[in-house]
């Protein structure tokens, strides 16, 4: 029975995956499918209103660097390296900048050695001076010996050489105003100009800067003119050139002096130049801006490679973001320029594009900030999209759960039909054939006496017996599987109905040897029952406790009095049962001892009929047994009460099913 059930379970199950969860599967498919594309729907909205700022953007960002590209082409054709270098600086194309020749040398910034003297061999009167300032320390002597080299000289620059070594003596003998006649006056002649010492150092300014140190005060009356002059000198980027360290070095010393950055313009740049040859300068391609060995500082070339632009990412970041930015604000949006290898990566923004050719790996990114309203349309669409999936999840699952329930209902039904059926032609054929034997033989004559024709009769009038009783429990049990028992209640003493069903076994028990005893307990209260109904309960369970009872039967029927209604007790010594079967013996079909019963004539009906009747009587039934100790069965009544309410019905029929 119970492979057959588990079998028969089968076709649900695949109802269940067939009907439930493929649909439920197909419906969050297409839900999450539904879901994306209205999430790529919105992406491309956003993306169609934010794409066309972007792309200004960027064509702005080349045009700035196109601007700034230009401008390092754009050079006086007659121009020195220097005064290229000044152009560029002072007109704010790029912060600093090198140039080169088409050979690759480089021409500026250049250093002092470049023009270093080293060839010349000093004449002898220059040894000897210089012996006289440092071996013998006599700084007086060696003034005046350099004053005697700078009067005979021939060449403006060991004129220079000589006056300079002489304030240099004269300074350290303590003549300083000597010393600075001759810084401030005598070499400010022209002649001088592009006088060089050894180094290849300018003399004239150093002569300055020194003469400006030797002022012990701002008020000397060549002090303004010496620091004109200097300044002058160290801006002038024409000929003579003056060598890039001397002038970085130069305008150093001097802005401690004046602090005064104006007058200082090429000043960082310079240094930048320094600091970047000191670096790793390779790496530059043209027209492509590219990360330098400096921090923050960034190259590029021109086209035909003479020209090395240098920026600081603080003098063009600004301006970049800025036209990144758009002109009007786009709510809840914000646009950020990305350099190559950026802290916050592009792809955690809405939508990034390149910055352009001159800016390789740099991305513009747009980033959406709070809620924006395509956004909010789209999850208000996406809650009705699962909403609805929901609901047509659960309405599937419902429709399922009905429809198994159906299923398993009609299923049952089934199984008991052909059960019923099964059950109908076996127990009948039994007592039909055996009615069968007796009736030929006694229609043959093959009977000896009288007595035994009668003793032949009454087995086939016991026969008949047996056949009417299970004709009426296959009826009883049709018309209650269709609900169409009708049971007609009506006040009863329960000790009458008692009675009837003890005068109908008496004769049969007693016959057979068995102790029949009946106790009505008196003044029972009376019961709304079926006679009829409750009298057939009380018949089955006494033909039970005969049939499952050995030779010696003690039977007993008790009604008494419990709990404000009726108890009608049926008490056997027969086989009994065991725990476990109690609880099935009320199913249909249910026979603990299938051999056992159909010997004795049951079909597994009886219990569940008197179940039936006894629910719809709104009472109930309890068994109490042992194996080998007998059976108790005990059909508990309400005294008077609404039993039999068409409700009740119901609801025990349903029980009972
Ligand atoms: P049946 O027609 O087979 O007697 P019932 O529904 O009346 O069907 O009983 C179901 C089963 O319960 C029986 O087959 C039997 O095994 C067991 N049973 C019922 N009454 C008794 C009893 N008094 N003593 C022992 N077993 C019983």
């Amino acid at each position: 029975m119970g492979t057959g059930r588990a079998g028969g379970l089968w076709p649900v199950l695949l109802l269940l995956v067939v009907a439930v969860i493929v649909p439920t599967a197909c419906v969050l498919w297409f839900m999450s499918a539904a879901v994306r594309n209205v999430r790529l729907a919105v992406r491309q909205k956003l993306a169609d209103a934010y794409g066309p700022h972007l792309s200004r953007a960027v064509s702005d960002i080349e045009s700035y660097w196109k601007q700034k590209a230009d401008a390092l082409t754009r050079l006086r054709a007659d121009a020195t390296p220097a005064q290229v270098f000044a152009d560029l600086i002072t007109g704010g194309a790029c912060d600093s900048v090198l140039i080169y020749d088409s050979a690759g040398r480089l021409l500026y910034p250049t250093s002092p050695e470049d023009r270093a003297d080293q060839s010349e061999q000093e004449p002898k009167d220059w040894l000897e001076a210089r012996r006289t300032e440092y071996e013998l320390s006599d700084p007086a002597s060696a003034a005046a010996a350099y004053d005697q080299i700078a009067a005979q000289a021939q060449d403006a620059t060991i004129a220079a050489r000589a006056l300079q070594a002489q304030a240099r003596c004269l300074a350290k003998a303590g003549r300083k105003d000597a010393a600075l006649e001759i810084l401030a006056v005598s070499l400010a002649d022209s002649k001088y100009a592009d006088a060089r010492d050894t180094h290849g150092r300018s003399i004239v300014p150093n002569a300055q800067l020194l003469a400006l140190e030797l002022m012990a005060d701002r008020e000397h009356p060549h002090y303004t003119s010496t620091v004109e002059a200097l300044l002058e000198r160290l801006n002038d980027y024409g000929a003579p050139p003056l060598p890039s360290s001397q002038r970085r070095f130069l305008m150093r010393r001097l802005r401690e002096l004046i602090p005064d950055p104006s007058q200082f313009r090429t000043l960082p740049a310079e240094e930048l130049a320094a600091d970047y040859l000191n670096s790793d300068p390779s790496g530059v391609r043209p027209s492509v801006l590219l990360p330098t060995a400096l921090r923050g500082v960034w190259h590029m070339g021109t086209p035909d490679k003479v020209i090395v632009a240098l920026f600081r990412e603080e003098s063009f970041l600004d301006n970049m973001q800025s036209l990144a930015e758009p002109d009007v604000p786009l709510p809840g949006v914000s646009v950020k320029l990305l350099p190559a290898q950026a802290k916050q990566p592009a792809r955690e923004s809405f939508l990034s594009v390149p910055a352009g050719e001159y800016l390789p790996e740099w991305q513009l990114a747009l980033y959406l900030e709070g809620p924006d309203p395509f956004a909010a349309a789209a999850d208000r669409q996406i809650a009705a999209y699962l909403w609805t999936g929901l609901l047509v999840a659960v309405a599937i699952g419902l429709s399922a759960l009905l429809a198994g329930r159906y299923l398993l209902r009609q299923m049952k039904l089934t199984r008991l039909k052909n059960d019923f059926i099964a059950a109908v032609s076996h127990e009948l054929k039994t007592p039909l054939s055996s009615m069968r034997v007796l009736v030929d033989t006694l229609l043959e004559g093959h009977y000896q006496s009288g007595q035994q024709a009668s003793e032949y009769l009454q087995l086939v009038a016991k026969e008949n017996e047996r056949l009417s009783r299970l004709i009426d429990n296959f009826l009883a049990f049709s018309r209650m599987e269709r609900n169409k028992r009708a049971f007609e209640f009506a006040g009863v003493a329960p000790g009458e109905i008692v009675t009837a069903a003890a005068d109908v076994v008496r004769g049969k028990f007693e016959s057979q040897g068995c102790r029949f005893d009946v106790q009505i307990a008196e003044d029972l209260p009376t019961i709304t029952a079926d006679r009829d109904a409750l009298a057939t309960v009380l018949l089955n369970l006494l033909d039970n406790a005969y049939k499952y009872s050995g030779d010696n039967r003690q039977i007993a029927l008790r009604a008494y009095a419990a709990g404000g209604g009726v108890c009608l007790e049926v008490e056997d010594n027969g086989v009994g049962m065991s725990r476990r079967a109690i609880r099935k013996i009320f199913d249909r079909f249910y026979q603990v001892d299938r051999s056992l019963s159909r010997s004795a004539g049951g079909c597994g009906l009886g219990l569940s009929i008197v179940k039936f009747i006894v629910d719809a009587h709104g009472g109930s039934i309890e068994a109490k047994s042992q194996p080998g100790e007998g059976s108790t069965f005990t059909v508990r009544l309400p005294a008077g009460g609404a039993a039999g309410s068409p409700d009740s019905q119901k609801k025990t029929r349903s029980n009972a099913i």
